[in-house]
């Protein structure tokens, strides 16, 4: 009794710190399991198919790690998806530069940035995670690792987003977009029949960047984060405002102290609000606690997600800050 008490007052003085005291209802609901079996989420309309790829891993009872790597590898192979691997919109220069992020249910981390010419990052993030001692290879050393493990070398420019990339020079005078039509990010976070959650995120980043930007998506906690004892979060969006806020692991840290999915994309929003100039610039966040709760959430309206469990994949519209 005293031992509960301790940890309810433990509990209370922690969520009023970050402000959520009032929620400590919601907070509660958090711990009650909505979801029966696997289930897959990820960011704006390619989730779909996404999802569709992992579903029929999760499906057949198998691993998350294994679901989020094929999932997105779905969206990075095909040209139509300009936002992502192979037709992805090149930077400044006219280089499509690529960045990804994987994570497993071991808390092991995987990532790349900064690469060029290789369809499939997130499967080299993998391999960074799964055979070298490190978290992050950047560039070059990238490549090079890529290659050294079979991957092969590839035009990534296609023609459609080569005429894109030389109209937009025309009119924009080098100015990088920093707009909410320009960022479409594959994160897709899952839990598996296990109970084990994965998560991982990959983009060819902000459409006409500077040449060498990285942006949120391969830095872990940035665009990532995943604590198999409590949840997994993704972010889409200025990759530069989740950086500077750390937003994944905001959210994971968040629902690790109570607050439900969505309580904790608000706060993790909110901190962005408060904390850094985010005019015209669009960000959107999905979360899942360990209990197969989800949620997803924006700072302006546009922002869709596709959730597949129980065999349906749907799509939602993510509420948002700014209406
Ligand atoms: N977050 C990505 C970046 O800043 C962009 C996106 O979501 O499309 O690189």
């Amino acid at each position: 009794m005293k031992q509960n008490r301790r940890n309810f007052i433990k509990k209370t003085t922690m969520l009023g710190a970050l402000g959520l005291s009032g929620h400590l209802g919601c907070a509660a609901k958090s711990a009650k399991k909505t979801s029966s079996g696997p289930v897959v989420l990820s960011t704006w309309w390619h989730g779909i198919p996404a999802n569709k790829a992992a579903w029929e891993i999760l499906g057949k009872g198998g691993k998350a790690i294994d679901a989020v790597e094929a999932g997105v590898r779905v969206v990075e192979s095909n040209p139509e998806y300009q936002s992502v691997g192979l037709g992805g919109r090149p930077d400044r220069d006219g280089n499509v530069t690529l960045d990804a992020s994987i994570m497993d249910e071991k808390g092991e981390a995987g990532s790349v940035c900064f690469l060029q010419h290789i369809e499939n990052p997130i499967s080299v993030a993998r391999k960074v995670m799964e055979e070298t001692p490190h978290v992050m290879l950047a560039g070059d050393g990238a490549l090079q690792f890529a290659l050294q493990n079979g991957f092969v070398k590839k035009n990534l420019l296609t023609e459609k987003s080569k005429k894109a990339w030389e109209e937009w020079k025309i009119k924009s005078k080098y100015k990088p977009i920093i707009n909410i039509e320009n960022h479409d990010t594959i994160g897709l976070i899952a839990l598996d029949k296990n109970g084990d959650l994965s998560g991982a995120c990959t983009t060819s980043g902000l459409a006409y960047k500077m040449y060498g930007r990285v942006g949120d998506s391969p830095i872990i906690g940035a665009g990532l984060f995943v604590d198999n004892e409590v949840g997994a979060a993704t972010a889409t969006g200025m990759g530069e405002l989740m950086i500077k806020t750390v937003g994944s692991f905001l959210i994971v840290e968040l629902m690790r102290q109570g607050a439900t999915p969505i309580e904790a994309c608000k706060e993790a929003i909110q901190r962005i609000v408060k904390k850094t100039n985010y005019e015209d610039m669009q960000v959107a966040y999905l979360a899942l606690d360990k209990n197969g709760n989800k949620a997803g959430y924006a700072l302006r309206g546009g922002f869709g997600y596709a959730v597949m469990e129980n065999g349906e994949n749907k799509m939602y519209n993510a509420d948002s800050y700014l209406k």
